[in-house]
């Protein structure tokens, strides 16, 4: 009886961290892998239920069991591959599942020892973790928490070779109708509760952990055009530039600010003005490589650094930006109405830090907008000039002549 109660203790926490991850996917919006761990312990805590309920004798239970355990396990897997934005290779799991439960089906009908049946379905249950391990081992960015899932996944897989090993070199054979009072089922239980706590715990230190990241990086991220804020922006700058400064790779400053905005909010309005910026952090987003940052620093001012980029080719990179720009129709504003913006380059110069480096890149825009805006200057590195007329200067005539 103390045995049956005790038993019931696994599968009651596993349900209840199956409810903390659906609690965790609903309420803290999460990605679906989450309800991946949470189905991962509602399968292994009927699988578990199944064995712990039901009468061993039967041979089903073993079947049963097996189902269960296999659903939780690929669940378990399907939900951390997702996490980890690798493919799932669920048909491993499938494959190693029939050739387990083909195993253990010849196994029930020569022999009532129940040995050999645990044997099959545990070398199962530890092919599969290791299948999951591999997955996870094919992540190309790992982090403290991502090895702790390998590791406990490893840890996993390991018991699951051992412990039938261990124990039954201990017990020899055991007979169906004492299996509930072998030495085995002690250690299977124990054993199962211990690595399905943990388990569970790395679990949701790593969904916490998932959320926490996410909050910080939608705080580093502007809300009207999706790049990162002034702060974010410099942050990641004095890195990118320390690293510059150590392997000695060359980087340049863009610095951006649309001509005439005041007009622009002033005629069209607020919201239209919005629509200009975020259009253009768009044209921005889209001409840069992943490995330049950029940023809105102002109002309507944006900044980039171009990295592994001398001043030439960033002069080239502003203007593309220009030229795109001056094209481009902004939502809601008249087809015949476009707007420009000025530039100002500068690469960064023998031991320069970010401060110098945008002071000189901020006094190359100035000089943009005194010749006459749309247009990039760059500072030391050549002047490129533009061929679009400012069609939006016509706009500050409009709204002069208004005042
Ligand atoms: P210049 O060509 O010299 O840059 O002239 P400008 O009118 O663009 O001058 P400035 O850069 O000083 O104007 C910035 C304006 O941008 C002031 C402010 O009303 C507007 N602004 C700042 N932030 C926002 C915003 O988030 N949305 C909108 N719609 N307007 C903004
Ligand atoms: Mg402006
Ligand atoms: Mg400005």
């Amino acid at each position: 009886m103390r045995e049956q109660i005790m038993g019931l203790i696994t599968p009651t926490m596993a349900i209840v961290f199956c409810a903390v991850f659906v609690v965790l996917w609903w309420r803290g919006k999460m990605g679906n892998y989450v309800l991946g761990f949470a189905a991962a312990y509602l399968f292994f805590a009927m699988g578990f239920g199944v064995t712990h309920l039901f009468d061993t004798g039967s041979p089903y239970v073993f079947h049963v069991t097996q189902f269960f355990y296999t659903l939780a396990t690929g669940a378990a897997l399907w939900g951390l591959a997702k996490r980890a934005g690798q493919p799932h290779h669920l048909g491993a799991i499938l494959i190693i599942y029939a050739l387990a439960a083909a195993t253990l089906f010849a196994a029930i009908l020569n022999s009532n020892d129940i040995s050999s049946r645990l044997v099959i379905v545990n070398m199962g249950y530890g092919a599969m973790k290791l299948v999951t391990v591999m997955v996870l081992m094919n992540a190309h960015r790992r982090e403290a928490i991502d090895k702790l899932i390998i590791f406990t996944q490893a840890v996993f897989a390991a018991q699951f070779f051992i412990r039938p090993v261990l124990t039954l070199t201990l017990e020899q054979g055991i007979p169906a109708e004492v299996y509930r009072e072998s030495i085995y089922y002690s250690v299977l239980n124990l054993s199962l509760a211990l690595i399905s706590l943990m388990g569970a715990m790395v679990l949701v230190g790593a969904c916490v952990y998932d959320q926490i990241k996410a909050v910080r990086e939608q705080a580093e991220l502007d809300g009207l055009t999706g790049l990162r804020t002034r702060r974010a922006f410099e942050q990641d700058v004095v890195e990118l530039l320390e690293k510059s400064k150590q392997g000695d790779i060359p980087v340049s400053l863009v610095v951006a600010d649309i001509d005439h905005f005041k007009a622009v909010n002033d005629v069209w309005g607020h919201q239209i003005g919005d629509n200009a910026i975020a259009q253009f952090g768009e044209i921005i987003e889209g001409t840069i490589r992943d490995t330049d940052i950029a940023g809105r620093i102002g109002g309507e001012e944006f900044c980039i650094l171009a990295w592994n980029c001398e001043g030439e080719a960033a002069v080239k990179l502003a203007e593309r930006i220009r030229v795109a720009f001056a094209k481009t129709q902004i939502r809601g504003m008249p087809e015949d109405h476009r707007l420009t913006a000025s530039f100002g380059v500068a690469g960064r110069g023998e031991g320069e830090g970010y401060g110098r480096m945008f002071a000189r890149t901020d006094a190359a825009l100035y000089r943009a907008k005194e010749e006459g805006r749309n247009r990039t200057v760059g500072d030391r590195v050549g002047v490129a000039t533009s061929v679009v007329t400012p069609i939006n200067k016509d706009v500050a005539d409009k709204r002069e002549a208004r005042a």
